[in-house]
């Protein structure tokens, strides 16, 4: 491992600070940061337990199993279905609405009221304080992909998707972010103090009191409102760090892992356009098409006309295109480098106009010279769409003519199919001349490169192509 823990990256540290501090939980400082962690160490049959947080462990998978086990016993009222329900959306509102986007993202301004239901049905989804979900965020954010992010996906699938809460990480090799701004705000604090607090009154407490005082349900309300609800709402939203980064295209970049899908979207409450989201992270929106499932979006809309919430910040679609643009060029250079445009001219071999001809002539080759390029067509005569005659009567001469219109104005295709019959360049290029006074007439056939200097050959910009001057106005 190599920890940049160089005199250089002190010095840059010294020079551009980040704000970024080791972080304290507000509860207790236990971190002895000079011991050498658990995770430090290879995992064994003796010491599996000791990687294991079993706190972590109890709240995302003991005691769902519970939930389920004793689901068996107790019935699903209707009444408790549809408020486990709705008190679903709203949890899961509180992590991509609340967490996400408000306080690790400030993709928005909250007023206070809305800010204490975010935080309050947040924490009633049970996935830790907004202030440290916020900080792993700020990091998997900043880290994407490398040994810092403390989710990636890198790690495996499920690492990403619950491997990274129930075993213990050393807090040392998480990347540090900046979090003044929600040691700041006083909700966010309040939140982190009395977190326990918090998860036990709204994750448990409020649902059973809802069906027990509403309908008399309540088992029902404390394992269906309660238990089962906060499974389902932690294994949906724990999706966005595993089946985000998997599942999907990458319409805006394809160098780290975040992707778009409409099933993440629909699992997430609309977090599933995460290429987008890692690309724009502080646009309040994931989904900016109208018709993407983006209902954390929506809720945001609402707030705002309802004046709860402000200030929405969002990207001017031209830098969204530009983005977009830049990735199917890429994805298009891609596809280009995998064709044959023929051997490239300057690795062809230059041939006199008398070897050309006696080649042609005395030792039966048939090759063709188009615009000062020489083709072996041998190969192609029996399948040329034109007729053997036409093609044959053109072997040994220069057809540079009559395949640009004197008999025939062959089409794109076939200008690249000739490419690929490429041999030779013709020495001092009779036709070359005039090719590359077209060239210099018309600027659309020059040469222009890819981002790996692979040469373009555009549609009608073929070097056999003969573009004289007015020649364009027919086309058009
Ligand atoms: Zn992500
Ligand atoms: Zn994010």
């Amino acid at each position: 491992m190599s920890e940049p823990s160089s005199a250089a990256a002190k010095a840059q540290a010294e020079a551009f600070p980040d704000g970024t501090t080791e972080y304290k939980p507000l509860r207790k400082a236990n971190y002895a940061l000079d011991k050498v962690h658990i995770s430090d160490t290879p995992m064994t049959l003796s010491n599996w337990h000791k990687h294991v947080d079993w706190l972590n462990t109890t709240f995302i998978i003991f005691i769902p199993m519970i939930g389920f086990i004793s689901a068996y016993w107790i019935p699903l009222q209707f009444y408790t279905a549809i408020f486990s329900v709705i008190y679903y959306f709203n949890t899961g509102l509180g992590i991509t609405a609340g967490y996400h986007r408000l306080w690790a993202h400030t993709s928005y301004k909250a007023t206070t009221p809305l800010k204490i239901y975010l935080a309050a049905v947040g924490a009633g989804a049970v996935e830790g304080s907004i202030r440290w979900w916020s900080k792993e965020h700020r990091a998997h954010h900043r880290y994407t992909d490398t040994v810092k992010d403390p989710y990636s996906v890198r790690k495996g699938l499920l690492y990403s998707h619950i491997g990274w809460m129930v075993f213990k990480q050393n807090p040392k090799r998480k990347g540090r972010t900046d979090i003044t701004d929600l040691n700041e705000d006083p909700i966010v604090v309040w939140q982190h103090r009395n977190y326990l607090k918090s998860v036990i009154s709204m994750a448990l407490v409020f649902p059973t009191l809802v069906c027990g005082l509403g309908w008399g349900d309540w088992l029902g309300g404390f394992i269906y409102g309660g238990i089962l609800r906060i499974c389902f709402v932690q294994q949906a939203t724990f999706c966005v760090n595993s089946l985000a980064h998997w599942l999907g295209d990458q319409p805006f970049d394809d160098r780290n892992s975040p992707r778009d899908h409409v099933i993440t979207a629909l699992v997430t409450l609309g977090e599933g356009y995460h290429n987008f989201h890692h690309e724009f992270p502080s646009d309040f929106r994931n989904a900016i098409e109208w018709w993407q499932y983006d209902p954390t979006k929506w809720m945001i809309c609402l707030w705002k006309y309802t004046g709860l919430a402000y200030d929405l910040k969002q990207f001017r679609a031209n830098e969204i295109e530009k983005g977009r643009v830049q990735q199917m060029q890429k994805k298009l250079d891609q596809k280009r480098s995998t064709l044959d445009w023929g051997t490239p001219l300057e690795q062809l071999p230059v041939i006199s106009w008398d070897d050309f001809v006696d080649d042609a002539k005395n030792k039966g080759k048939a090759l063709i010279a188009i615009a000062g390029v020489i083709h072996d067509v041998g190969d192609f005569i029996k399948d040329h769409p034109g007729g053997k005659a036409l093609i044959t009567s053109a072997i040994g001469k220069d057809a540079t003519a009559i395949f640009n219109g004197g008999v025939y104005n062959h089409s794109n295709a076939a200008h690249n199919l000739l490419s690929t019959m490429r041999v030779g360049v013709l020495r001092g290029g009779c036709e070359v001349e005039i090719w590359k006074r077209a060239q210099f007439e018309n600027k659309d056939v020059t040469y222009t490169n890819d981002s790996s200097g692979q040469r373009i050959v555009r549609a009608g910009a073929q070097v056999t192509k003969l573009v004289q001057p007015g020649a364009s106005a027919d086309a058009a």
